[in-house]
């Protein structure tokens, strides 16, 4: 099979992927392809369709800057509406002729002699490119947790991430293991038909009430006739999403408010105080993700629901055996059991300079980044919502941060003709050191809960270290002074380091 060579290569058509495209296009380049290996556009909210699959950022600021959307109907946006949304923006942006679905990019490899990447995917397609850009979200791969007798249930086992619409849950028994923020939307959708919902909890989540609304059809009509009106929302939303900052990184006693917000939540929706008790946290707000719900109190505390906390000793032919030897009789198990972050299979495909996988990279040194974008030893390659880039206000934010910065990256290599651009380690180094020492005193680190925020290391490898507006301003232009470059038409090994 013969090899396309494009100047840029995109791995995935979520909101990173997509932007970058936009962009691209934009920019007047052409020359890019986006492999996908889903059959549609989406990344996130095209694989996870669960029930109730909803964001809990408000759909004004949940949206690119430069392709407001005045037709959402929800102040917080629903699954299939941003997915909707990047298929609008596909169309109108142009960019729906650079799509590759069906395109599992199964290796990636640097190679240093012609400087380029040699992509292959599972379906035998080759390409080079002289720049590419991971978008494959840390939200990619679902952690499915191996219990001792999985493989006997008899009924099926579905996963939040890869939600199954023709299993019918109607009358059923069913399980939900975990309470994170999928679960908290999935449940309430399921326990009103189910006979008999078992929730497995292990860590209970700090629930907040949920502002969402309907946007009345007049507001809509408002936004689209004068649509700085959206934007003034938007700027308000990601204002008062800033405005976290200041106790989430530098000042957790401040999140005292928030605790006392979730508490009042709990009791004025929880009227048993033994459960008040099970769904209480016990560690700071915000350590792990806090999320939205009016709903997710009472279908826990309906009739036919149970919170089994003894932990699970094993899955049997008919059921889930707890560590305290009782047993629940089920005809459906719901694994809401988050996603794979660290160890990403992703992370095993894509070789750097030195012919070591990121994977070996990371595994070695922890998930180190250069703001969260770009890797030493992985030349003319960039990760979207890569280690270290989350900020608390919409992740679109981060991706559009991150998309401006690897515009001005490939705009120094064509002014400078360079073949390659790396990262100095001295520089991530600085980078991830500063991250560690401000992250340290952050409610996530010191928060009193276990989180996929922290590697095994310990290590906080998840947010950027500040205020949205300070990366945004970081992520504007790339300082050359920060990589070894190497010049188009010199020998390899002659390397110009400014
Ligand atoms: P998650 O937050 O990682 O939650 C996973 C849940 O499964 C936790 O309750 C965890 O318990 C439990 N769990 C994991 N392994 C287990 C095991 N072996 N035995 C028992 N319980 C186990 O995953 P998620 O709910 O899918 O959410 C992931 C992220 O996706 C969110 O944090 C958010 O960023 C995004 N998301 C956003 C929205 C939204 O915008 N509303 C909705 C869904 C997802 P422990 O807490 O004890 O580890």
């Amino acid at each position: 099979m013969r090899t396309t060579h494009h100047q840029v290569g995109i791995i995935g058509a979520g909101f990173g992927g997509i932007g970058t495209a936009i962009r691209l296009k934009q920019s007047g380049n052409n020359d890019f392809v986006v492999l996908e290996r889903a059959p549609e556009a989406g990344g996130t909210w095209q694989a996870n369709t669960y029930p109730g699959a909803q964001c809990d950022i408000p759909s004004a600021l949940y949206s690119f800057s430069f392709a407001a959307n005045p037709d959402w109907t929800r102040l917080y946006p629903l699954q299939s509406e941003i997915k909707s949304y990047l298929e609008a923006c596909v169309k109108r942006y142009g960019i729906a002729g650079h799509l590759r679905f069906g395109a599992d990019v199964a290796e990636a490899t640097w190679n240093d002699d012609s400087q380029l990447w040699h992509v292959t995917t599972a379906g035998g397609q080759r390409y080079t490119f002289s720049t590419l850009v991971a978008a494959t979200g840390p939200f990619s791969q679902p952690n499915t947790p191996e219990f001792d007798g999985m493989d006997d249930f008899t009924g099926p086992v579905l996963h939040s991430a890869r939600w199954d619409h023709s299993c019918d849950l109607t009358r059923k028994r069913v399980a939900v293991i975990g309470t994170g923020a999928s679960a908290v939307q999935l449940i309430p959708q399921i326990q009103p038909a189910a006979n008999r919902l078992v929730v497995f909890q292990r860590t209970p989540t700090w629930i907040m009430p949920h502002p969402d609304q309907p946007i009345r059809p007049s507001v809509r009509r408002a936004f689209r006739r004068w649509p700085m009106l959206q934007s003034a929302l938007r700027r308000m939303v990601h204002l008062l999403q800033e405005m976290m900052v200041p106790a989430l990184v530098y000042r957790p006693a401040l999140v005292k408010p928030f605790e006392a917000l979730g508490r009042w939540h709990l009791r004025h929706q929880v009227a048993d105080p033994m459960l008040r008790e099970t769904l209480t946290p016990r560690y700071a707000f915000g350590c792990k993700r806090p999320t939205f719900s009016n709903k997710y109190f009472p279908a826990l505390a309906a009739p036919n629901t149970v919170v089994e906390t003894a932990g699970i000793e094993c899955i049997t032919a008919s059921g889930i055996k707890t560590r305290d030897g009782r047993h629940h009789e089920l005809d459906a198990i719901i694994l809401a059991t988050g996603f794979n972050i660290v160890d990403n299979e992703f992370f095993t495909r894509v070789r750097g300079r030195d012919g070591r996988t990121l994977a070996e990279t990371w595994s070695r040194d922890g998930l180190q980044t250069h703001l969260g974008t770009c890797i030493t030893g992985f030349p003319n390659f960039y990760t979207i919502l890569g280690p270290n880039s989350a900020i608390y206000t919409s992740q679109v934010v981060t991706i559009e941060a991150q998309v401006a910065y690897i515009m001005s990256a490939l705009d120094l290599m064509a002014r400078r003709n360079l073949r390659s651009i790396e990262v100095r380690d001295e520089i991530q180094q600085h980078f991830v050191n500063r991250a560690d020492r401000i992250l340290e005193g952050s409610v996530w680190n010191s928060g009193g809960c276990s989180s996929y925020y922290l590697g095994r290391d310990g290590r906080n490898f998840t947010f950027w270290p500040g205020f949205a507006f300070t990366f945004q301003n970081r992520m504007r232009r790339v300082r050359p002074g920060d990589f070894v470059v190497r010049l188009a038409g010199r020998p390899a090994a002659e390397q110009v380091a400014r």
